[in-house]
């Protein structure tokens, strides 16, 4: 199974293990939704199955260059923007840009990761918007967000929107294997991050 440490949003683990089955990998996604329900934890499998060089097969064979070198946080064809401080800023957009032409070394694409992409500066969005018009063919970048709104609707319509639910109870209780209080747990509102960080107070 791929996926298989990942606890929630099923469907979604669903839709992605078809497109990589069906090798209909898209240009760009938008993964929303609130903190600390797996966003991120899906996003970094999915391009670890995209950039798997053993082909069909619905999970990363972790014995390939690719998946090896991925495990090391080390594979050249899996970029990570994060916020530099508040926000992501037009350079590191730029950055990006100047060498998202390079051809992947490893794999036969490469995957761009933006965390927080609602830290984007409006300048920062307006020049990722031109790489989402015209992406090369071998580049998926998966922007992800706990706030849409803060993002210009122009990039928002270039990608495939994906809506993450919350986690129930259960699944929390699960992933943290103790036992939480209702109270706590309400209060939490099907956040992972919020549970753990409520529990220290
Ligand atoms: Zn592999």
């Amino acid at each position: 199974m791929p996926f298989e440490n990942i606890v929630g949003n099923d469907k979604i683990k669903d839709l992605l293990t078809e497109t990589i089955n069906s090798g209909k990998i898209l240009h760009s996604y938008m993964f929303i939704g609130i903190e600390g329900i797996g966003k991120k934890m899906i996003a970094t499998e999915f391009a670890k199955m995209i950039l798997c060089n053993a082909k069909n097969q619905s999970k990363p064979c972790l014995i390939c260059k690719s998946c090896i070198e991925f495990l090391n946080n080390n594979n050249p064809d899996f970029i990570e923007i994060n916020p530099d401080g508040n926000s992501i800023k037009i350079d590191q957009i730029r950055e990006m840009q100047n060498k998202i032409l390079e051809k992947p070394i490893i794999s036969d694409k490469k995957v761009y990761i933006i965390n927080d992409s609602e830290k984007m500066t409006k300048e920062a969005q307006n020049s990722l918007l031109k790489t989402l018009e015209e992406p090369p063919n071998f580049v998926v970048i998966i922007l992800i967000t706990s706030n849409e709104n803060l993002i210009l609707n122009t990039i928002k319509s270039r990608c495939t929107k994906l809506n993450f639910s919350k986690l129930s109870k259960e699944q929390i209780t699960n992933i943290l294997n103790e036992n939480i209080s209702v109270n706590l747990l309400n209060a939490s509102e099907g956040s992972i991050r919020k549970t753990t960080s409520n529990k220290k107070k």
